[in-house]
């Protein structure tokens, strides 16, 4: 499937007046304002939110010094440098079951995982190094003074800043916040986002196709999309092309909503009253950005509610989605943003590229004879093509500047699939 990535074939991206990304990003960094609301939620609740606060550790994790391993809690002083230790084991204590005597020389207590060291003990010898003569413990040579011991507080400390004010809660965030016992968190409130569909050509699901007709994927996209971040969606349905109905959608919206995301009817063509009308209502802070898939795309606002105004594609819907509008709704809603992680891997066929847009094509990581990770492109790479995006599992990021891609050379790759994040 070489060969087809990036072809153009019936519109120019590389129009003069595209903003570059960078440049479209600062316009939104200067029209939105992070929401400062915030409400305070029981923890579960926390889950893909973002913490309105800095959150301090009210105790320290762990709170006491505890065994690392299951075995034996000995005084670091007995054991013989050169050989091995001969100990009298005096009790034991289990996780939760403080062992409270303190240990006198040449004694051992008989520890599990997470419990309380007895008073006196430093040190561990996990079981597998001792071995259990009636009540005497043999311990193996080559143990350390200090080992396998958890220290209080090494993981948090009381009074440590544990989660800054702007992070999304994700799986590890709740099982932190869970590890100093909170019940409450406090959060940002949710973002309220309206979007819908344009096309006199959709049809919503459940209704028979008419010819000429296709079913209406963005909303679902969209939906997908707009969930994942947590937001309340205010679903608008499919607006026909017509400029009342659109105009009568877009205020309902930005009367509901802090955000209004629709899809199709941004180009220059007869029935594409989107911007237009986006401009008689608000504000258009740009219409076109200089990237494929999604040139066009108008971002503004009418009144305080922003708006983004995507392509119809359905791939373009969804690699502006990515690369424009989750980073900016998560700015909007309060989050740290920080840039998506890349990494340079070389490609094991050819791309075509042209030089004056920054390029996101579909592409596979894989591993080749030798070992080594390379990428490939998921075919064809039409704007239409959203299955692209269910077998690809990166994007591969042409940049602006760049042109067709050879064999072997490096490009970046931005992976999208996470294990750890939530959103
Ligand atoms: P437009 O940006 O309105 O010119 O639409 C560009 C292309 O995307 C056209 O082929 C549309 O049929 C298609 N399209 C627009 N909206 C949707 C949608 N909601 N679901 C699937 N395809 C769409
Ligand atoms: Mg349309």
């Amino acid at each position: 499937m070489t060969g087809h990535a990036g072809v153009s074939r019936s519109c120019d991206d590389s129009s003069p007046n595209a903003l570059r990304l960078d440049q479209a990003w600062e316009h939104v960094l200067a029209t939105l304002t992070p929401m400062t609301a915030s409400e305070r939620v029981p923890l579960r609740d926390a889950l893909g939110r973002v913490l309105a606060n800095d959150v301090l550790a009210t105790v320290d994790v762990p709170s006491s010094v505890n065994s690392a391993m299951d075995g034996y809690a000995i005084r670091g002083a007995d054991l013989q440098p050169d050989g091995s230790a001969r100990l009298r084991i005096v009790g034991k204590a289990l996780a939760g079951h403080r062992h409270t005597d303190p240990v006198g020389p040449g004694d051992c207590i008989r520890v599990t995982t997470g419990a309380s060291m007895p008073v006196n003990t430093d040190t561990v010898v996990m079981q597998e190094q001792v071995q259990v003569d009636g009540e005497q413990a043999i311990v193996k040579p080559g143990q350390q003074t200090g080992q396998n011991v958890r220290q209080a507080g090494e993981d948090l400390a009381r009074g440590e800043r544990i989660l800054a004010a702007g992070t999304a809660i994700g799986v590890a965030e709740l099982g932190v916040l869970g590890s100093t016992g909170l019940i409450e968190v406090g959060v940002r409130r949710r973002l309220r986002a309206a979007f819908f569909s344009t096309g006199d050509e959709l049809c919503s699901a459940g209704q028979p196709l008419a010819p000429g007709e296709i079913y209406d994927s963005n909303r679902y996209s969209l939906y997908a999309a707009l969930r994942s971040l947590g937001a309340e969606t205010i679903d608008l349905g499919v607006v026909r092309d017509e400029p009342e109905a659109l105009e009568a959608a877009l205020r309902m919206a930005a009367a509901s909503a802090d955000v209004i995301v629709t899809s199709g009817g941004v180009s220059v063509g007869e029935a594409d009253h989107v911007k237009t009308l986006m401009d008689r209502l608000g504000t258009v802070q740009f219409w076109k950005l200089a990237m494929r898939p999604g040139r066009p795309l108008a971002f503004g606002r009418i009144d305080d509610c922003a708006l983004f105004g995507l392509p119809g594609n359905p791939v373009s819907v969804l690699a502006t989605w990515y690369q424009f509008v989750r980073p900016a709704l998560r700015y909007l809603m309060g989050e740290t943003v920080t840039p998506p992680v890349c990494f340079d891997v070389p490609t094991s066929e050819a791309l075509r590229k042209r030089p004056g847009r920054t390029e996101f094509q579909r592409g596979i990581l894989e591993t080749d004879a030798n070992g080594r990770l390379t990428v490939r492109s998921t075919g064809e790479q039409g704007s239409g093509i959203l299955s692209s995006l269910t077998r690809a599992d990166c994007f591969i990021v042409l940049e602006h500047d760049r042109g067709r891609v050879e064999p072997g050379e490096l490009v970046k790759v931005q992976p999208l699939r996470g294990i750890l994040d939530w959103r």
